[in-house]
């Protein structure tokens, strides 16, 4: 599999939490680079958007307003099969069904407060990583 990049948000409860230090390690120690990567706070706007395909979902409205409860950290993440990898690595979106070892199996508090957002697929991680980040600020 060829070197390729991902979209990760460490999320308001691993920030707030003072856990991003910790979740960078799990990311170093399995392989990825993170080759951009800054701290905001998203606008109401950005977090509405960048959610948009989930919109019709009962979680929406909570999802948006989490998102923008505190500052999340984006960062790109690069290693070969980047975007499968690091799924494996987060764990399943509930806590609950999360294996031990994996981010959301260690950290997560609960199925909205799960720590971390990866892209699903290559063609997702190439548009949210062009949401948060232009190319010049990715340095690999
Ligand atoms: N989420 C939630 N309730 C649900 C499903 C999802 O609050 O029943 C939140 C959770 O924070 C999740 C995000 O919505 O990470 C996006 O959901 P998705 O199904 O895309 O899960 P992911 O790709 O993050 O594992
Ligand atoms: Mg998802």
């Amino acid at each position: 599999m060829a070197t390729e990049r991902t979209l990760s948000i460490l999320k308001p409860d691993a920030t707030q939490r003072n856990l991003t230090g910790r979740i960078n390690a799990m990311f170093e120690e399995n392989g990825f680079r993170i080759v951009a990567q800054k701290r905001i706070h998203m606008s109401e706007g950005q977090a509405k958007e960048f959610y948009a395909v989930h919109k019709e979902r009962p979680f929406y409205g909570e999802l948006w307003s989490f998102m923008i409860s505190g500052p999340v950290v984006v960062q790109v993440l690069e290693r070969d099969d980047a975007v499968a990898k690091n799924r494996e690595l987060m764990g399943a979106t509930n806590p609950a069904n999360a294996a031990l070892g994996t981010i959301r199996g260690v950290i997560a508090q609960g199925i909205e407060r799960n720590s971390v957002h990866g892209s699903d697929s290559a063609e997702n991680a190439a548009i949210e990583i062009a949401f948060f980040f232009k190319p010049e600020e990715i340095v690999g």
